[in-house]
C-alpha cells in the first residue's frame, strides 16, 4: 500500500502538493509536523504536513520526502484550519500564509554549498583568475557557501563563475538543509556525587589546605547551595566567590565539581508582581458586569470608552478572570513600540504570566515564546503582541482583547496575507469559543456598525476616571489669524497664550503635526522647479538637521542643493512644514524650555522610542513635537494643553476613510490632555473651522460623526454596506501596467459591471521606480463573496497567461484599508 502526504511549502505556490512516505512514515507523521523535501530542481524546503493519505496525486509523480524534521507537530489543528481561512479570505496563497506565521526559525531553506569534485583531475591553468581563487579555497576548506565566495571574488553576481566551475568539473554543488533554532543552555555546577557523603567531604577538604581558593569556591558552593534549591549557575558561583573561571576549571578537571547544561529561555521576567490590580470604580464595575453578560448571549463586544475612562483596567479584571478559568488570553495591540508604558504596567500585575511577542525579538526568543504558548505554559498565559500574534499555537484560548480596535496598522499592508487582525482574531475566537472584547475610545466604523446591528454586543464608558472632564477642544481659525498678522510662524496668537500659561504652571505641551521632515516641498522662485526623487512620484523633503532631501517612500536621498537644479538661482523657498520646522521655531520662542521631537527621524533603534517617552514622563521636555505616533494611548501624568498644527492636511486626503480616520486622530491626540484632575485643553488650527468633521471634533460628538459618515458610507457604496477588494497592477514600465489594468478592468466589468472602480492611477503612480494603476471591485450584501473571489482568481488566471503582460505583479487587496 503507498503512502501521500500532502504538504505546504513556503512559497507563493496556490496548490498544496503531494509527496510520497513509506509505511512507518505514514504511522509517525501527524499533520502539523515539518518534512524537508525537494521542490523545483534543487531546492529543498522545510514544509508542512497538512494531510496523511493513501491517494496518489493524478497529473505528476509524487516525490519522495528528503527526511523529516519534527517530532511532534509544531502547528496546531487549529492554526492549519485559520491558516485556511485566511487563505481563502484574503485571497492568497498558503505558502505565503505560512511564511507570515511561523518564526522564521520554523522556515528552514536549503543553502547551496559549494563542494570540490574529487572525482576529476584537471589542468589547473585552465582556470581563470577568480575560478582559482574559489578552488584555491577548496583546498583548505571542505566547502564553501554562497556568501564566502562572494567574498572570496568580490563580486555580488557569483553564480557566472560557479556555473563555469562546475562545466569545468572542479566543483559541485549541493543543497544543505540546516535548523536555525538553536536552545540557549546555561551551565550549572555541582558537586560529584561521590563527595556527598560527609566522610568523603571531610577527607576532600583536608586534602585540599594547599589550595585555598579552589577550597575557597567550594565552600561559597555550599553556602549557595543552603540558601536556595535552586541549581546553581557557573556564572552565579563566580560571582559570590569572586573566583575566577581557572579555579572552578581546575575543580572540574580534577572531578570534584560536575558541570552540566540546561536548557532556558532568553526573555525572562524578573519582576516580580508588583502591584495588585485596581479596583474598578463604579463606572468601570458597571461596565465590567455588561461586558460579561453580553459574553453569556454574544461572542463579540465593543467597549466604547472615551480616552482615559480607564478601559484598560477593565481588560486587566477580564484578564485576571481568564487566568482564574485557566484560560489562555490574546492581547492585541496596533503597535508594540509604542506601548512600553503599557506593557510595564500588564507586567507588574501579571508578571512572569505575561508573555510578550514582538517582532524585534530574535529568532531564537520568538521560538521560545511559541513553544510556550504550545505548551499552554502558564508563563505565556497572558500574550500581549501585534498582528502577528494571532499565529501564536493557541491550545486553550479563553479572551481575545483588541485594544485601540479602530487602529489600521491591524491591516497587513505588505506582503500577503494581506490580513487584518482584527477580524481575523474574531475568527480564531470561534474556533475557541471563546470572547472577543473590542476596545476603543474611537470604534471603526464598521466596528460600530456591527454593534447597532446587535451582531456585537456594546457597552459604553462616558466618564473618564476620576471624574476628569473631558478635554475643552477649540477651533482656531488660521486663515484670519494670517489675515490679521496675528501669527508667529505656524503658531496663532491664541496657541502661544496657551502654551506660555501651561508652561507657567509648570505643565507639558504636546502638539501634533502630521508630517516628519523639515518640510515638504523646496520650489525654485525663480522657475518654479521643486526637486524630485528620482525613483518616485514625489517631491523631496526637506530635513534641515542633516541638510538633506529626502523620499518618504524609497529613502532615497541628496544633500541639499545650493542653487536650483534646473536654472542655478539661488533664490529657493521651502512649501509646507513638517516636525522639524515647528521643533526649530519652538526654540526660538523657548528659549529656555527643553522641547522634544517624536517621530521616526527621532525613535530609531530598539529603545529609540522609549528613550524619548521617558525624559517626557521624567518632566526632561517641556514641549513635545510628533506626529501621530503621540496619539497612541499615551498616559502622560502633566499634559494640560494639546495642540494640532494643521488639520487640513489630514483632512483633503483623498481616501474614503480620512474623514473618519482625521476624526479618530485628533481625538486621539486630544486624550492626551489633561488624564489627571485638571481639564485639559486642545488647540486645533485649521483654515476651515466649519468643516463637520472638525465641529463634531470639537464637541467630542463621535455618534454625529457616526451618523454622516455612515450615511456617505451607504450612499456611495463603501463598507460596512459593500465589501472592497482593491487590485493593484505594478510594473517599471508605464505602458505595460497602463495596458495590463485596462484589460483587467475590461474583464471584471464584463461580470461586475458598475461596481468596478478605475483603473486609476493613484496620485503617486510611482515608487520605488515601479508604476502602481489600482482597481477597486465593490461587492453588494445579497453577491456571494466567494463566487466574486472566484470570479476575479479566473480572471487573473487568464492575465497571467498573456505574454503581453508577463512581469506585471498583480496585488490583491481584500478589504483594502
Ligand atoms: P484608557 O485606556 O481608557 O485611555 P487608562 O486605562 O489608561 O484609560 O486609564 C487612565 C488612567 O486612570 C490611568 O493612569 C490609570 O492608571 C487610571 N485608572 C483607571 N482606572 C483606575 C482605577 N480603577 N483605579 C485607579 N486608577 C485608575
Ligand atoms: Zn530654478
Ligand atoms: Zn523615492
Amino acid at each position: 500500500m503507498s503512502h501521500f502526504i500532502n504538504v505546504i511549502l513556503p512559497i507563493p505556490l496556490d496548490k498544496e502538493f503531494t509527496y510520497s512516505i513509506n509505511s512507518s512514515e505514514a504511522i509517525f507523521l501527524k499533520p502539523g509536523m515539518r518534512v524537508a523535501v525537494q521542490f523545483g530542481k534543487s531546492k529543498v524546503y522545510a514544509a508542512l504536513v497538512t494531510q496523511i493519505h493513501q491517494n496518489p496525486p493524478l497529473v505528476y509523480e509524487a516525490k519522495e520526502i528528503e527526511h523529516i524534521l519534527d517530532e511532534s507537530p509544531i502547528v496546531t489543528l487549529h492554526q492549519l484550519e485559520l491558516w485556511s481561512w485566511i487563505s481563502s479570505y484574503y485571497m492568497c496563497t498558503k505558502g505565503e500564509v505560512m511564511r507570515a506565521a511561523l518564526p522564521t526559525a520554523f522556515l528552514l531553506e536549503s543553502e547551496t554549498i559549494i563542494l570540490k569534485n574529487e572525482k576529476t583531475h584537471f589542468d589547473e591553468a585552465l582556470l581563470k583568475d577568480d575560478e582559482f581563487l574559489i578552488y584555491e579555497a577548496l583546498q583548505y576548506q571542505s566547502l564553501l557557501r554562497i556568501q564566502e565566495i562572494m567574498s572570496i571574488i568580490n563580486k555580488k553576481n557569483v553564480l557566472p563563475v560557479i556555473k563555469r566551475l562546475i562545466e569545468k568539473k572542479v566543483i559541485t554543488v549541493q543543497e544543505e538543509i540546516y535548523e536555525q533554532y538553536k536552545p540557549k543552555l546555561v551551565r550549572y555546577i555541582r558537586l560529584n556525587v561521590e563527595y556527598t557523603k560527609e566522610e568523603s567531604l571531610r577527607v576532600l577538604l583536608e586534602s585540599m589546605t594547599r589550595a585555598p581558593k579552589q577550597r575557597e569556591v567550594l565552600l561559597h558552593l555550599f553556602t549557595l547551595q543552603a540558601k536556595t534549591v535552586k541549581q546553581i549557575k557557573v556564572s552565579e558561583l563566580l560571582k559570590t566567590s569572586n573566583s575566577s573561571t581557572a579555579v572552578v576549571r581546575a575543580l572540574i578537571d580534577k572531578n570534584i565539581l560536575e558541570e552540566y547544561h540546561l536548557q532556558t529561555d532568553r526573555v525572562q521576567y524578573t519582576g516580580a508582581v508588583t502591584s495588585l490590580t485596581k479596583e474598578l470604580n463604579a463606572y468601570q464595575l458597571k461596565a465590567f458586569q455588561e461586558i460579561n453578560n453580553s459574553f453569556t448571549t454574544k461572542d463579540v463586544c465593543l467597549l466604547h470608552g472615551v480616552t482615559s475612562s480607564g478601559k484598560t483596567e477593565i481588560y486587566v479584571q477580564l484578564i485576571e478572570k481568564a487566568i482564574q478559568e485557566k484560560k489562555q488570553v490574546l492581547y492585541l495591540l496596533p503597535e508594540i513600540a509604542l506601548t512600553t508604558q503599557l506593557i510595564a504596567r500588564l507586567q507588574e500585575y501579571f508578571g512572569e504570566q505575561l508573555t510578550v511577542y514582538h517582532s524585534k525579538y530574535s529568532v531564537n526568543e520568538r521560538v521560545e515564546a511559541w513553544n510556550n504558548v504550545k505548551a499552554g505554559k502558564s508563563k505565556a498565559q497572558v500574550v500581549i503582541g501585534a498582528r502577528s500574534a494571532i499565529f501564536l499555537p493557541f491550545t486553550n484560548l479563553g479572551l481575545i482583547i483588541v485594544d485601540e480596535e479602530h487602529e489600521n496598522t491591524f491591516k497587513q499592508y505588505d506582503p500577503a496575507p494581506r490580513y487584518h487582525a482584527r477580524d481575523t482574531a474574531i475568527v480564531l475566537a470561534k474556533m475557541f469559543e471563546s470572547k472577543v472584547l473590542l476596545g476603543s475610545a474611537t470604534p471603526a466604523l464598521e466596528t460600530f456598525y456591527n454593534a447597532n446591528q446587535k451582531k456585537y454586543g456594546f457597552v459604553k464608558l462616558t466618564r473618564r476616571y476620576g471624574n476628569v472632564l473631558m478635554p475643552e477642544i477649540n477651533l482656531v481659525d488660521i486663515k484670519t489669524k494670517y489675515r490679521k498678522k496675528e501669527m508667529t510662524g505656524h503658531f496663532s496668537d491664541t496657541l502661544l497664550e496657551g502654551i506660555n500659561e501651561a508652561l507657567k504652571e509648570g505643565e507639558q505641551v504636546i502638539l501634533f503635526q502630521n508630517r516628519r521632515g523639515y518640510s515638504p516641498v523646496i520650489e525654485c522662485n525663480t522657475c518654479g522647479h521643486s526637486p524630485q526623487c528620482s525613483n518616485c512620484d514625489v517631491s523631496l523633503t526637506f530635513h534641515n538637521y542633516k541638510n538633506q532631501l529626502r523620499c518618504h517612500y524609497c529613502g532615497y536621498y541628496i544633500s541639499m542643493p545650493q542653487k536650483c537644479m534646473a536654472c542655478g538661482s539661488i533664490d529657493l523657498t521651502t512649501k509646507g512644514f513638517g516636525t522639524e520646522q515647528i521643533e526649530r521655531e519652538l526654540k526660538d520662542l523657548f528659549p529656555n524650555h527643553n522641547i522634544g521631537r517624536m517621530d521616526q527621524d527621532t525613535t530609531r533603534g530598539k529603545h529609540g522610542y522609549e528613550k524619548i517617552i521617558n525624559r517626557f514622563e521624567d518632566g526632561d521636555i517641556d514641549i513635545m513635537v510628533g506626529t501621530q505616533m503621540l496619539s497612541k494611548g499615551l498616559d502622560f501624568r502633566n499634559v494640560s494643553l494639546v495642540g494640532v498644527m494643521n488639520a487640513d492636511n489630514l483632512l483633503n486626503f483623498p481616501d474614503f476613510r480620512a474623514h473618519e480616520r482625521s476624526f479618530q486622530l485628533m481625538q486621539q491626540v486630544a486624550g492626551r490632555a489633561g488624564r489627571t484632575k485638571k481639564r485639559g485643553k486642545v488647540l486645533i488650527q485649521t483654515y476651515n473651522p466649519f468643516h463637520q468633521i472638525l465641529q463634531q471634533v470639537s464637541v467630542n460628538d463621535y455618534e454625529g460623526m457616526y451618523t454622516d459618515q455612515i450615511e456617505e458610507r451607504y450612499q456611495y457604496k463603501y463598507p460596512p454596506f459593500y465589501k472592497t477588494i482593491k487590485i493593484t497592477g505594478k510594473h517599471k514600465d508605464y505602458n505595460k501596467v497602463n495596458k495590463a489594468m485596462d484589460w483587467l478592468g475590461i474583464s471584471l466589468k464584463n461580470v461586475f459591471n458598475e461596481n468596478v472602480l478605475g483603473p486609476e492611477f493613484p496620485p503617486i503612480s510611482r515608487i520605488r521606480n515601479q508604476y502602481h494603476k489600482n482597481l477597486i471591485i465593490k461587492i453588494p450584501q445579497k453577491q456571494s463573496l466567494y463566487k466574486t473571489k472566484e470570479v476575479i482568481r479566473r480572471i487573473h488566471t487568464s492575465f497571467k497567461s498573456i505574454k503581453e503582460f508577463s512581469g506585471v505583479r498583480i496585488i490583491i487587496n481584500v478589504d483594502n484599508y
